[in-house]
């Protein structure tokens, strides 16, 4: 039973973009460019989304600091992913990249620049010349250490230039789906007046970001609850891959702010409480630019065997320093003005004298609702396990074309961001070019369930409020489900998350308007993260093997005869008599081993 009847106002457009992120609004403006009609909708003024963070830069082989070519970054990619990236989806990302850049440049993004004026690039974590056997490459190209900004602001006027038809500040409750499994828009809220709109058009594109905040410690803003996620899986969709969840090396100790990997780019290095340069021993070539799970692993080890850094007032060390004021203040003022004023923020730090205090702190999800590299959705069946699912499409940090595999190499974010925003615009574009006809119809039951779920949230009264059990969730991911994982500790973290699910019917909240009521937006934004969660911590529980961010002490290696192949899982929200409980499904899918042209990359032991 409902509480409230709501009236809904209709919109139909050719295009749905779902979220104002990079790779959004590089969408929409794809579309644009196509001559169809595109609403982007966001829950954030675009540029507060969380691409304006992204500090390091953004990864092509333009070669203009040193020897460069797409198959190097391919090689590298396809070992960095360890194994698990979509070969396919690789190439064709790596190979667009150097277009991606110069669109970019077009579009006025302010580049760094180099004495000559070409666009400035530094070294990135993983990334090298000769297949692994050169020196490091000078491939990230940056501006300053404020890449995203940069970028996002770029591509936001870009889209006000084509007179973007945006929807800011309304939230997103649900695809809507028809009988058939197709999808046929979203059902949305606008937090500034109250008001609920039907958005149908003939192509939906989700661009919601990650779920960074399942975990206590973070990099990502408040905003990245993973709403897509939960979108695609009360829809009937898989999410494919979440236990692949990257810990960057470098978060601020206690603050969880990101202190960029461009820093140790720029000659920064690590060191533990003997003052040692401890990297030297775990990844002798590429030392504190080894790939990030590499770099996290080292410091939760330096950590536990008793060399972690001690803070003030503590007894134990649990923290490990990153050094940077033997770079000469130029560099630090031209390359690194954000980091250096967000350490003086966050840890009091001053850089150019002192170390930053710093913690494997979660950065990224590589999973996410499956995609070819077309960006169209998959949702498999029997053999069929690249069954594409109409009308819906996803980009970003909320989609897995599987680029990243099982851990994502710096700077390739944001390149799949453009690379793939374009590609779903391509793609839309295309289908809309061939075909005819008015949005679809979504079914009632579809837009019944989306709404009865508002309501009950907005009338819940329980007993535990919203924020309770999001901390709850934080804590259990933070200590169940991080760098180090085991049977044991995924079995207890599994038998917390039941018990928080069993908590759900329980919860409460105190405002029951509808205008800017955040604390309805939070339960609908933990609900989300709940699911991210369980995906999250049920994959994890399943693959037994190490790989990329992956680490299981008691299955120590990677298992390529077993585990070459994506993980998928399907959750259910009980309803009724399982009230309060959710089941799942848990099937594989195999990594597409073979490149669009290149020759594929077979899989060898992953070291730096
Ligand atoms: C601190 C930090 C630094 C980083 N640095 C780099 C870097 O240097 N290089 C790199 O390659 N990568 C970097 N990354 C990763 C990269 O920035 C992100 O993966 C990427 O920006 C995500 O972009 P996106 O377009 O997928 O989503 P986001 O930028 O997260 O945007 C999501 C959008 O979806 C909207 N949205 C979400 N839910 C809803 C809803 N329910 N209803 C309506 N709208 C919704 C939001 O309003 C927002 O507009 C960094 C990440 C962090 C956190």
């Amino acid at each position: 039973m409902m509480g409230a009847a709501y009236d809904i106002v209709d919109h139909s457009h050719d295009v749905l973009v779902v979220g104002a992120g990079g790779s959004g609004l590089r969408a929409t403006l794809g579309v644009l460019e196509g001559g169809f009609s595109t609403a982007c909708i966001s829950k954030l003024f675009p540029t507060r989304s969380h691409t304006v963070a992204a500090q390091g830069g953004i990864s092509a082989s333009l070669g203009n600091m040193g020897e460069d070519h797409w198959s190097w970054h391919m090689y590298d990619t396809v070992k960095g992913a360890d194994w698990l990236g979509d070969q396919d989806a690789i190439e064709y990302m790596v190979r667009a990249a150097v277009d991606s850049i110069v669109e970019l440049e077009h579009y006025g993004m302010p580049f760094s620049r180099t004495e000559a004026g070409k666009i400035y690039q530094r070294p990135f974590g993983g990334m090298t010349t000769r297949f692994g056997k050169g020196p490091a490459a000078e491939r990230t190209c940056a501006a300053a250490d404020r890449t995203g900004h940069a970028m996002l602001h770029t591509l936001y006027q870009q889209c006000l230039k084509r007179k973007a038809d945006f929807y800011i500040e309304y939230f997103v409750l649900d695809l809507l789906m028809d009988d058939s499994g197709r999808c046929c828009g979203v059902l949305a809220w606008n937090l500034a007046d109250g008001s609920l709109h039907r958005f149908r058009a003939r192509e939906t594109i989700l661009a919601t970001g990650g779920y960074g905040r399942v975990y206590f410690s973070c990099t990502s803003a408040h905003s990245c609850t993973g709403d897509g996620g939960g979108m695609a899986l009360r829809a009937g969709l898989p999410l494919q891959d979440p236990e692949f969840v990257q810990f960057h090396p470098t978060g601020i100790y206690g603050a969880g702010c990101l202190i960029t990997e461009g820093a140790r780019g720029e000659g920064g290095y690590l060191t533990n409480s003997t003052g040692e340069r401890f990297m030297e021993r775990y990844a002798p070539s590429a030392k504190d630019l080894a790939s990030r799970d590499v770099v996290s692993r080292a410091m939760t080890l330096e950590i536990r065997e008793g060399r972690g850094v001690c803070a003030k007032g503590k007894a134990k060390g649990d923290h490990i320093l990153l050094h940077l004021e033997h770079l000469s203040p130029k560099v630090l003022h031209e390359r690194l003005p954000g980091i250096s004023e967000t350490a003086r923020i966050f840890a009091d730090i001053d850089v150019t004298r002192q170390p930053i205090p710093v913690l494997p702190t979660c950065h990224y999800n590589m999973g996410g609702i499956p995609t070819l590299h077309s960006s169209d959705v998959v949702n498999p069946k029997g053999n069929d396990n690249d069954r594409i699912v109409e009308g819906l499409l996803a980009i970003g940090e909320a989609g897995c074309v599987s680029v990243h595999g099982a851990n994502r190499l710096g700077s390739n974010s944001l390149l799949d961001l453009v690379v793939f925003g374009r590609a779903a615009a391509q793609t839309c574009v295309n289908r809309l070019q061939g075909g005819n006809g008015a949005a679809p119809n979504p079914s009632s039951t579809s837009e019944q369930q989306s709404l009865a779920r508002f309501d009950a949230y907005r009338y819940a009264k329980g007993k535990y409020s919203t924020a309770s059990l999001r901390d709850a969730l934080q804590h259990l991911m933070q200590e169940d489900c991080s760098v180090f994982r085991t049977e044991k500790i995924l079995a207890a973290g599994l038998q917390r998350i039941i018990k928080l699910w069993s908590q759900l019917p329980s919860i409460s909240i105190s405002d029951r308007t509808l205008i800017w009521n955040s604390d309805l937006m939070e339960t609908l934004e933990f609900e989300n993260l709940l699911l991210c969660a369980t995906a999250t911590l049920s994959c994890a529980h399943q693959r037994k093997e190490s790989r990329g961010a992956h680490a299981r002490e008691d299955f120590p290696k990677r298992d390529d005869d077993k585990w070459m192949q994506h993980s998928l899982i399907w959750l259910d929200k009980g309803e009724g008599k399982d009230k309060g409980k959710f089941s799942s499904r848990f099937a594989t899918r195999p990594v597409h081993a073979k490149p669009l042209t290149a020759e594929p990359i077979p899989p060898q032991e992953r070291v730096y």
